[in-house]
């Protein structure tokens, strides 16, 4: 199986903890967290549609004016998801420059704010030289955008602040056998794009046209080179209490993730601070990752105290999540 989405961490164990998921096929990424994104080439940068920020501490949002600056000049909007404090801090970002000469610019940031319960839509426009408009206010379960490929969902987690964890899942995957294709006369080519694409924005529609090499076929006369399976599923967690209900509400967003992506701020030896930092120990994200039954664990955010032994805040962590 060929994965559509390729996530990396930007940063180290003591970095801010940033994922940038590309998106194969689509031309385009999303990102989760927006601390230090240097790392990212220009290019990397503008493939970046969707950005899903957990909370507003400058270590996870210190690199909006990074991203700002690489999209001033896309058509594609930008999308800026996150709790309630993303967008009064959005807007000061933006007021802390002057967009005098910008009206002709076509960029564009929607921010979509969820406290829980209901999801606020604003928009700032460069025509509108970046004023605030909100435009929606709906109720909402956590699922915070769908489309044909992908959801991404949240939960709202304590930090002594609202702090939202996510989950990127394919809807389905598709896995085309090659062998079977080119024993019915047929070469690999991009119209297997488009025959996705169809599989994914029609499903059921086996009428649909695909034109291979100047003929016409329908999806039902190709659907046996089509294998579905279960799609990927990556989640994103960081800076949560140690509190019961935020276990519960994480494992439920998490569950059978493929991969797991988790603090793992101090050891458990420091509990008691980790308790008074609002954040997670090794050992709390292992056993959540374990609870949940994800496939792979990969940790970040750890605190720099442990900068002599990261190995020991490895150790706990995976101790508790394969043991
Ligand atoms: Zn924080
Ligand atoms: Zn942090």
């Amino acid at each position: 199986m060929k994965p559509v989405f390729h996530a990396k961490l930007l940063n180290d164990y003591f970095g801010d903890p940033c994922l940038f998921v590309r998106i194969l096929y689509e031309r385009r990424a999303v990102l989760f967290d927006l601390g230090n994104i240097h790392s990212l080439k220009p290019s990397d940068l503008y493939k970046i549609t969707d950005v899903f920020v957990t909370h507003t501490h400058m270590d996870h949002f210190i690199g909006f004016d990074t991203l700002l600056r690489a999209i001033l000049r896309r058509e594609v909007p930008l999308n800026i998801y996150g709790p309630p404090s993303v967008l009064p801090c959005v807007q000061g970002k933006l007021k802390g420059y002057t967009w005098n000469l910008i009206e002709d610019y076509p960029a564009k940031i929607n921010v979509f704010a969820y406290n829980g319960r209901y999801l606020t839509h604003s928009i700032f426009s460069a025509k509108n030289r970046f004023r605030k408009q909100t435009l929606s206010r709906a109720e909402s379960d956590g699922l915070l955008l769908r489309n044909p490929m992908f959801t991404v969902r949240a939960v709202k987690l304590d930090h002594s602040m609202p702090c939202l964890a996510y989950s990127l899942e394919e809807k389905f995957h598709i896995n085309i056998d090659k062998a079977l294709l080119i024993r019915k006369g047929l070469e690999v080519g991009a119209w297997l794009n488009d025959f996705k694409r169809i599989l994914r924005e029609h499903p059921g529609d086996t009428q649909q046209i695909i034109r291979i090499c100047d003929k016409d076929f329908t999806v039902a006369e190709l659907s046996d080179i089509a294998r579905i399976t279960r799609g990927q599923k990556i989640s994103f967690a960081t800076d949560i209490a140690l509190k019961p209900n935020n276990f519960a509400r994480l494992i439920t967003l998490i569950k059978d993730s493929d991969f797991f992506f988790c603090e793992a701020y101090f050891l458990e030896k420091d509990q008691a601070r980790a308790i008074e930092r609002s954040h997670l120990t090794a050992k709390a994200a292992g056993s959540i990752a374990k609870k949940a039954g994800v496939k792979k664990l990969e940790l970040m955010h750890f605190s720099p105290k442990y900068r002599e032994c990261p190995d020991k805040v490895i150790e706990e962590a995976m101790g508790e999540f394969c043991g």
